[in-house]
């Protein structure tokens, strides 16, 4: 059996990889457009703010690893630019000899992630903007860094536009943060984002909320960032606004997608065509709490969809459960950690809800160190099951999250919460958990 993965990265190799694992006879294929296979996007912000000495480091398994290890055909400079799912092929062109190529399949997965959305602004682009996804990216930054900067404008305030404010403030640059709504961070309720506004405000960011880029200045070289209300002087600009899923090249094929491109799928990673899969940033997925599909790109959702594909597309059915929308972020001093709904996507959403807002601290109050921790619980109204939760602390955040995340996995209720068996001694906890105290609450 012949399997095409289309990218190299996290679901792709995923995918490739169990693959390998199930069918012994395999042959694989993964066709990548850019250099470099199977990395850490994640540790992007740290490498460029030099906490990761190499970008080396953040590779898991280079191309040659692949082919000379597992036996993966692993090509690099290989852009696929269409599917022809009646003859079962994909064609595609080289990115350095410009050779077009085509190859066969059995079963593909496409697995093409996402793209930074850009700001068309200007009529011509100017030097010293950038976007950061991938390694190129990353080195892009570092070189300009090199050059006299030392003002830096960051235009977007989710967790990729924090993660930069951290590390570009660590390397010593003036930073202004831009973000067009009203709260920073990864989907937070006004009243827990604005614990995010405090730390970068502590650690002397400029936040600039509610406002809009209209226009960046400059002659050949950013020089401004004009947003509807002020002219910022800036050295760099950083777009962090957002990412679409890499789907274009998709147009005219029977492949369904949502509004926003993104590949729609069911549990095992099929798309609506035969032998054709979807996994990653390039795909829609099932969230658990809106019980419908959602796009939420993720690293973590796309390792575990490429292997349900790898799982499906050699035989075994295994289904993937769907995601409740976990993110957990470090900026600066705090932690600050989501899981299931906002309050505002709960109203979006139509579902009679309640809250729970409570400040506690991480361990018990008399254990010395204790750290101030806030939980915000969302909650249907109706029937006291959990909906969401938002913690931001400076310890502790990550593990309640966890447990918020598999509460609404196993679709717990308030009363549940209140009873769960949570680990308990003083260096670590309280006698009730701040997530049981904030249940107790209501
Ligand atoms: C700065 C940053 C920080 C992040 N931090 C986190 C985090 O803390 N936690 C978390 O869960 N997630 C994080 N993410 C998101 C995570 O990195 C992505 O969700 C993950 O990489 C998605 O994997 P993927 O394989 O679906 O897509 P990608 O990693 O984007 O890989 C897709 C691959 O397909 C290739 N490709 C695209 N089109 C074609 C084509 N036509 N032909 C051939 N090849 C093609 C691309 O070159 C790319 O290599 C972060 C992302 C960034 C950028």
């Amino acid at each position: 059996m012949k399997y095409v993965m289309i990218g190299g990265d996290a679901a792709g190799m995923s995918c490739a990889m169990q693959i390998y694992r199930e069918d012994p006879d395999a042959h694989i294929v993964a066709l990548e457009k850019g250099e470099i296979f199977s990395y850490g996007q994640c540790g992007l912000p740290y490498f460029i703010g030099g906490l990761i000495d190499h970008h080396d480091k953040l590779i898991a398994r280079s191309a040659d690893t692949f082919r000379d290890k597992y036996g993966i055909d692993a090509r690099c400079s290989h852009e696929v630019t269409s599917i022809d799912p009646d003859q079962k092929t994909v064609s595609g062109i080289h990115t350095k000899t410009k050779m077009p190529f085509t190859e066969t399949y059995d079963r593909l997965l496409i697995a093409t992630g996402a793209s930074p959305v850009t700001l068309d602004l200007n009529d011509r682009s100017l030097d010293g903007v950038h976007v950061l996804k991938t390694i190129p990216h990353a080195l892009s930054i570092i070189k300009h860094l090199q050059k006299d900067v030392s003002h830096i404008t960051i235009i977007g305030g989710g967790y990729i536009g924090l993660e930069m404010a951290e590390n570009l403030k660590a390397l010593g640059k003036d930073i202004h943060l831009i973000q067009r709504g009203s709260t920073l961070g990864p989907g937070f309720d006004q009243e827990m984002a604005k614990h995010l506004e405090e730390e970068a405000t502590t650690h002397g960011i400029h936040v600039v909320l509610n406002e809009t880029v209209q226009r960046l200045l400059g002659d050949s070289h950013v020089t401004a960032v004009q947003t509807d209300k002020q002219t910022i002087d800036t050295d760099m600009v950083i777009i962090a606004i957002g990412v679409n899923p890499q789907t274009s090249f998709l147009d005219g094929t029977a492949i369904d997608r949502l509004e926003n491109g993104a590949i729609v799928v069911n549990r095992y990673m099929q798309t609506n065509v035969k032998d054709i899969y979807a996994a990653g940033d390039c795909a829609a997925t099932y969230h658990l709490v809106k019980k419908r599909l959602d796009y939420i790109p993720l690293g973590t959702t796309a390792n575990k969809q490429g292997r349900i594909a790898g799982f499906h597309m050699t035989g075994t059915n295994r289904a993937f459960q769907g995601v409740t929308g976990t993110a957990v972020m470090k900026f600066m001093d705090v932690t600050a950690g989501r899981t299931g709904l906002s309050e505002n996507e709960a109203k979006k959403e139509g579902i009679p809800y309640s809250t729970s807002t409570i400040r506690s601290t991480d361990h018990a109050g008399y254990y010395p160190d204790a750290k101030k921790m806030k939980v915000k619980l969302i909650y249907r109204s109706d029937n006291r099951s959990l909906l969401g939760a938002q913690i931001i602390g400076k310890s502790g955040v990550d593990k309640r999250i966890d447990v918020m995340a598999t509460a609404l996995y196993q679709e717990l209720t308030l009363t549940d919460l209140e009873d769960l068996d949570i680990s308990y001694a003083p260096p670590f906890n309280s006698v009730w958990d701040p997530l049981q105290q904030a249940a107790r609450r209501t």
